[in-house]
């Protein structure tokens, strides 16, 4: 299910543009607009629920993308890990009320890709 103006719901639905890492039926992961490093994504469950503690839960249908997009995090773009979060309300610093992972990329130093976000997405996609 979608709710109305929810800019991740529009993402889901391919409404607004979005650099796609990852989709299958249950999770769409997208490079976060305001990267903390190079490669930060965000996996959202593409039914719409706000956060940890509402209904319908959201956190199992991430998990399996939540895995796969840190594999290729750190196959592609050679980061060294990678730090998982989640902001689950306002207090917590939530500002996009549909649920979401940040994975974020830890580097070595020096050993961060180069480029801008388009040079990224094609490298975490391996073509
Ligand atoms: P949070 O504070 O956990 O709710 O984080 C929301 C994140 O969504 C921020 O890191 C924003 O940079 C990111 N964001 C907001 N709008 C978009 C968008 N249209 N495409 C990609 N990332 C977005
Ligand atoms: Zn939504």
């Amino acid at each position: 299910m979608s709710m109305d103006g929810c800019i991740f719901c529009r993402i889901v639905q391919g409404d607004v543009p979005a650099r796609e890492v990852f989709r299958d039926d249950t999770a769409v992961a997208f490079l976060d607009l305001s990267p903390k490093s190079p490669g930060h994504t965000l996996v959202v469950p593409t039914t719409h629920t706000e956060n940890l503690t509402s209904e319908p839960a959201g956190l199992a249908l991430m998990a399996d993308a939540v895995t796969t997009v840190a594999r290729t995090i750190t196959d592609r773009l050679g980061a060294s890990g990678v730090t998982a979060q989640i902001n689950s309300g306002a207090a917590a610093g939530q500002e996009v009320f549909h649920l979401h992972v940040h994975l974020i990329p830890r580097y070595q130093p020096g050993q961060s890709p180069r480029g801008g976000p388009d040079e990224v997405l094609t490298q975490l996609l391996g073509s």
